[in-house]
């Protein structure tokens, strides 16, 4: 439980730590209630939701009795009363959410990631795509609080840099953050994709309940993002989840890194859609394919696998095969009960894989936890790391950890 204090320099903390108290309770809750959940004195909180209400983040919804005594007054949290964007930036589509103070998605929408273009071209449509996003939202621009990317690793969270992502190509060293904030006039966050996705999934409704969770991301790129006793899990440089080289196929296909099976090559779409073209159930160019390529090549793929076509079928259900033997790694590594998965991928690969993702989860000889673990599909759907960005500007409103979001105000 966070406790408040009553030393009047930091009204900032505790003004989350009072809107953080009203997120949670959802029906709502009482001054006297946050006075004795956040140590505050009660003149405190008389003043703290006097100028939250001012600000439009909470209202008054009624009155409740408890005991005896005069009724009292129910505060819970305005959704209207502020918005943040969320931006996911996938090498094959950037997918934008605008969510609303309880986390909840307004708006969506996706566009193609532009193919070979240089970083500020990206920016450009960035900023566009937003201040387009909130006209047709309806929502007056000067509620939206924040802009958070979610983008693939590695980043530097501290610079808000892209560094050099391998499926972003002509990407190196992008300060994405400061050029978002220089364009919108907004303050803006950076995040990597997991990291984010397992955000969301903490916020969710659901996600409450799982507070030792994985989110196996399933996009251009497989990653991880784990929460243990709900906290997001960064690392040092915030760019824990890296699981592309977690070996899971003695005789799988050979990987960058000199060995043979790691989960990031044999359970890549490119790889995948290749194999389909080597067996004769895909029409492909033998060069390289761009990641547009991939992407159309393996809804063909999942299209000839819900036909039933057997080789299609077996392709998607070894993807299947080591990605539950990877999740069971980690889950005999951290301990966690549940793992939720998602990605722009996902959809077209869980009707074949899932099944033997959960096969392998629950019955692989490797197995060493005393618990079962759950495999979940995320509620939140294609928007999930879009609305973990947007969480993140959001929990920095809510929340008064001092590890929260890194911002960079325009
Ligand atoms: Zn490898």
């Amino acid at each position: 439980m966070r406790r408040g204090t009553n030393l009047p320099a930091v009204g900032g903390f505790n003004q989350s730590v009072v809107l953080d108290l009203v997120r949670r309770a959802g029906e709502g809750i009482s001054r006297v209630e946050i006075a004795e959940a956040s140590g505050l004195s009660p003149q405190t909180v008389s003043n703290l939701t006097r100028r939250l209400l001012a600000d439009g983040l909470v209202r008054e919804s009624g009155k409740r009795i408890a005991g005896p005594g005069k009724p009292r007054t129910i505060l819970t949290l305005d959704p209207r009363g502020g918005y943040a964007v969320g931006v996911h930036l996938d090498p094959s589509v950037v997918t934008y959410v605008l969510a609303d103070l309880e986390g909840r998605v307004v708006l969506d929408r996706r566009v193609r990631t532009p193919r070979q273009v240089q970083p500020e071209a990206v920016v450009t449509q960035m900023a566009q795509t937003i201040g387009a996003l909130v006209e047709a939202s309806g929502v007056a621009p000067d509620r939206v609080l924040g802009v958070g990317i979610a983008a693939p690793g590695p980043i530097d969270r501290e610079t808000g840099t892209v560094l050099d992502p391998p499926l972003l190509a002509g990407w190196h060293r992008v300060p994405l953050r400061a050029a978002l904030a220089e364009r919108l006039g907004l303050p803006v966050g950076l995040e990597k994709d997991v990291t984010a996705a397992a955000t969301a999934e903490l916020w969710s409704p659901e996600g409450t309940s799982h507070p030792h969770q994985a989110f196996f991301y399933y996009g251009t790129g497989v990653g991880l993002g784990v929460a243990l006793d709900a906290e997001v899990v960064r690392g040092s440089s915030a760019n824990a989840g890296d699981i592309g080289h977690l070996l899971v196929r003695g005789d799988g296909p050979p990987c960058a890194c000199g060995q043979r099976g790691c989960l990031g090559e044999s359970a890549s779409p490119a790889r995948m859609v290749r194999e389909a073209a080597d067996l004769g159930v895909l029409d492909l160019p033998a060069r390289d394919l761009t990641l547009v390529e991939v992407d159309r090549a393996f809804t063909r793929l999942a299209t000839a696998a819900a036909r039933e076509d057997p080789q299609a079928m077996e392709i998607l259900r070894r993807a299947g095969h080591d990605i539950g033997r990877a999740l069971v790694l980690v889950a005999n590594l951290l301990d966690i009960d549940t793992v939720v998965c998602g990605g722009p991928f996902w959809d077209r690969l869980a009707p074949v894989a899932l099944p033997e993702v959960r096969r392998v989860v629950d019955g692989d000889p490797a197995v060493v936890t005393t618990h079962p673990v759950r495999v979940l599909e995320t509620a939140l759907g294609s928007d999930v790391t879009a609305l973990g960005a947007a969480a993140l500007v959001l929990d920095a409103v809510h929340s008064p950890r001092p590890a929260g979001l890194l911002i960079t105000a325009p």
